[in-house]
């Protein structure tokens, strides 16, 4: 199946719709998350109230970034192209599902996306975990194979190729993950034109 004849297409939010502003070892530090841990999984192993504290200061942040969100390079056109061909459209995102809306109005893409279909962190276990891709599936009744995910990092290659979809590389100079990405394109402008019928 070649990229163009790809009808559901999934993409990771943060770095891949918008400019990646996410300061992650900034965030470590006022968490107090060792560099090498895991951000969510760290969160996930404390006692409730001390995670309750630092989810409530993670939200905070985060949403200051959501309101303040810029579109990467052909992102908005790429996707309002998707949808003008009446393609399903989700979100796969580590973020909360709150500040994935607050992030899709913010760079005018809101009205492409079936609220539904916006998969935060409350709604799917993390990437790399195929679960969110595999719920989506489930939702279109479609196969994985049939699928594409689009992202800026591995975790995102890695969910696509474990749950069975084809997958995308975006926003990468160069491809670290060769193995892992089915196509790579510079930006979302390169791959809106690798999706053009031929002429
Ligand atoms: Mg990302």
């Amino acid at each position: 199946m070649s990229l163009s004849e790809i009808k559901h297409w999934v993409f990771d939010m943060d770095g891949t719709l918008t400019v990646a502003v996410h300061d992650f070892a900034a965030i470590r530090v006022a968490l107090e998350i060792p560099p090498e841990d895991d951000i969510l999984t760290h969160l996930a192993a404390l006692p409730a109230q001390v995670a309750a504290a630092k989810h409530a200061w993670l939200l905070a942040h985060e949403r200051e970034l959501a309101l303040g969100s810029v579109a990467a390079e052909g992102a908005v056109e790429l996707v309002r192209e998707l949808a003008e061909r009446g393609y399903r459209l989700g979100i796969l995102t580590r973020n909360a599902q709150e500040l994935a809306h607050v992030t899709l109005q913010a760079i005018g893409l809101a009205d492409c996306f079936a609220i539904e279909d916006v998969l935060g962190r409350e709604d799917a276990p993390p990437k790399p975990d195929p679960g969110g891709l595999l719920k989506l599936a489930a939702a279109w009744a479609v196969a994985p194979s049939e699928m594409v995910m689009v992202g800026d990092y591995r975790f995102d290659l890695d969910c696509g190729r474990a749950a069975g979809t084809r997958t995308v590389l975006v926003n990468l100079p160069e491809n670290p993950w060769p193995d892992l990405a089915d196509w790579h394109a510079e930006d979302c402008a390169v791959l809106r034109r690798m999706i053009q019928p031929r002429h």
